[in-house]
Order: structure tokens, then sequence, then C-alpha cells
């Protein structure tokens, strides 16, 4: 074999393969509609742009330390842990160039191989593939829609045995949207101090909930801070993608075992980054509030449209910016049907078998587009099925 075996299961995630096939076709002159990659539509806010290009201006260019500079650090832990109503020191915080770097660093520093780590399914593809690649079991656990995709308790107490080392939770979820309750969350944390196990939280879509409603942490929960790792970040909340900058709060010793494993890779987040992501905390809330209100407006147009296709049935997710309808009842796989959709209709969207096997007999569409994309492209996608 020429290849190093940890290779062996790792493959791409669909939003990218789905995007590429979807540029292709534009570049044939198709004007396709966007649904499949998860990133907001809207520019990142003026204020941060400002920031970021004044600290260019002024020279900062450099390396940082590789866990972040000790100023945005002190920022993020105020605001992270006035959110989540818990105490967070700076040496807690581990930045990195994206939320990626601390999940998979986090991972890294905590799985041996043949521990198991649970994980959701339908998931964030990124989680089976750092199980993995540590060496980790990955342990399915299955988020079902008759529970709203939430968590299912009887699956999981099957699953949590005295092997699993980690838990990995994503409230708001992608691909689903939906929201784990803090009855659920006091379950899970219950088992994981009984069978003595981390929890790694994605909270990257906290801020992205409707309704009013707010978004439980299991790091809040009394004995849960010093087990858990909590992933944040501002590529979503601050349509910040492309600047790549998001954190890991975690116990100050794991915090500086993964800042070895970013010293040795990435090295550092890139300075002028940080400083924009300073005034991001600190600048005014008012843009993002006013996105998470668009993205309802969004969420509400979508869900009622998608409930008009035939075959179709979609619930109301409650947070992130994803719809998860059910399409068992077109008779056709996930995979082929978002082709189908894709050349026929020019709509591209994400099958959801590429969010793992219990993702199989949904689709995801990624609600960050405008209104108009969103009728638009419902309106085609009816017009191709009736057909
Ligand atoms: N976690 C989840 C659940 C995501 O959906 C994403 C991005 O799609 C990430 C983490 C990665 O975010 P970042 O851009 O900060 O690396």
């Amino acid at each position: 074999m020429i290849y190093a075996s940890r290779t062996k299961h790792l493959k791409p995630e669909g939003a990218y393969q789905v995007l590429a096939k979807a540029n292709q076709l534009e570049a044939n002159g198709r004007e396709i509609i966007h649904f499949e990659i998860g990133q907001p539509d809207f520019e990142t806010f003026p204020n941060i742009i400002t920031a970021g290009i004044r600290a260019l201006t002024t020279g900062f260019t450099r390396y940082t330390s590789p866990v972040g500079m000790y100023s945005l650090r002190e920022v993020i832990a105020e605001d992270c842990g006035r959110r989540r109503n818990i105490f967070i020191k700076p040496n807690e915080v581990v930045v990195g160039p994206g939320a990626k770097p601390a999940l998979f660093f986090s991972t890294l520093a905590l799985i041996e191989p043949g521990d198991e780590v649970i994980y959701p399914n339908p998931g964030f593809p990124t989680y089976e593939a750092m199980i993995r690649l540590a060496g980790g079991v990955p342990v399915a656990m299955s988020l079902l829609e008759e529970n709203n995709f939430s968590f299912d308790s009887e699956s999981f107490d099957r699953m949590i045995n005295k092997q699993t080392k980690l838990i990995i939770l994503n409230s708001p979820s992608n691909p689903t949207g939906s929201v784990i309750s803090q009855a659920d969350l006091e379950h899970i944390a219950e088992k994981a101090i009984q069978f003595d196990c981390w929890v790694m939280s994605d909270e990257i879509y906290a801020r992205f909930v409707y309704d009013g409603s707010v978004v439980p942490s299991i790091a809040s929960i009394p004995g849960m801070q010093s087990r858990t790792i909590l992933i944040d970040g501002f590529s979503k909340t601050f349509a910040m993608t492309g600047w790549r900058l998001g954190y890991g709060i975690m116990p100050k010793e794991l915090a500086a075992k993964v800042g070895l494993l970013m010293m040795h890779s990435v090295g550092s987040t890139a300075e002028f980054t940080q400083y924009a992501g300073i005034e991001a905390i600190l600048g005014s809330q008012k843009q993002v509030d006013e996105t998470i209100n668009e993205y309802q407006r969004r969420r509400d147009v979508i869900v009622t449209s998608l409930n008009t296709i035939p075959g179709f049935s979609c619930q109301i997710p409650q947070g992130a910016f994803y719809a998860f309808p059910n399409i068992k009842n077109t008779g056709l796989t996930s995979s082929i049907l978002a082709n189908l959709i894709l050349e026929k209709a020019g709509v591209a969207l994400l099958p959801g078998s590429s969010f793992g096997e219990f993702g199989e007999g949904y689709l995801r569409f990624s609600y960050a587009t405008s209104i108009k994309n969103i009728e638009l492209g419902i309106a085609r996608i009816r017009d191709v099925l009736g057909n």
C-alpha cells in the first residue's frame, strides 16, 4: 500500500462535492440555485472588515501564540462564559483557524486507539472522520425524526459503556436544525459522570435559534465544565467562514495539549483575523440579531414551501439554518433525488446520506440564501417532481 492506512476511511464532505458539481454546471452556462453549502450569504459585517484591514495596515501580519492572542482569549472567555452562565479563564480558551481544528485536535489529544466515541448521526461529517483518524471507534447515535431529531435516550443508554471516552453533541444540529433540551442534556451529563467520559459540545450554531428560545449548554450543568470541550466560532455567527477563526473551551491541562498540536500543525491563527475577531465580539451585535431574524423568516418560508412538494414532509427546525425534509414517500434514495433535482431543476442541495446512514430518506437544504431564491428553487423542484 502506498498511503497510510489512516487515510483509508476519509471521504470528502458532501457539501464540497455538490458545490463543485454545481459550479461545473454554472461554468457550462446553467443557472443554479444553491442550498448545498452551510455558510451565511451575508457579507462579513463592515465593522469587522474595517478592524481586519486596520490590523493589516498596522502590521499585525505575524505569528501569534499557537493558542491565540491573550487579548482575544480574554474577550472570548468573558463572552462565551456570560452567554452560558459559567466562568471561563483565558487559559481555558484555544483559538484556531476555524472550529474544525479545535474539534480535531481535542479529539487527537483525548482518544486512544480502540476508545469508543458516541457521535450524532445524521451529523456533521467531520466527526466520524476525526474519530477514525484518532484511531477511535465511532459509535453512531441515531437522531430520529420521531424525537424531533433531538436525542434518543434509549439508543444512547444502550451505547454508553466503560469503553466510551467521548460523547459528541451538536445543538443546534447540522443537518437537522434540532436543539437538545435541558432535560436530555441532564440525562447525558449524568451518564457522562457515571461512565467518566468527556463531552464535546459543538455549539457553533448556538446563536441561530428561533421563536425566542434559547439553546442550553451541557457545560452549564454543575460538574460538567471540567469534562466538556465547548466548541464555537466566528464562521456562522459573524459570516466569517473564509477568515478562519474558531475556538474550543476546555480544562487548562487539555488546552495545553491542544495548544501543542496547534503549534506543530497550523502554527497559529492569522493575527489580523484575530483582531477582527475581537471587534466581532466587542462591537455592536445589532447585525447578528438582524440576520437571525432574517433566518427565521427564511425558515418559515422554506418549511411551508417544502411541505407543498409531493412526497416531502418537513418538521420545523428550531435552530441553525438547515431544513431536513423527509423524502421517503418519493420512493427515491436521497442521493438519486438530490442528483435529479440538481440536473433537472438546477437546484443544489445535499442528500441526507452524506451525513451518515441515519440521514438516508432526507435531504438537507441550507436556507442561508434569499427568500426569492428559496421560493424560486422550491417552485422548480415542485415542477420537476410534478412531472
Ligand atoms: N461544526 C459544525 C456543526 C459545522 O456545521 C461547521 C461548518 O459547517 C463547523 C463545525 C466548522 O466551522 P468552522 O468554519 O469554524 O471550521
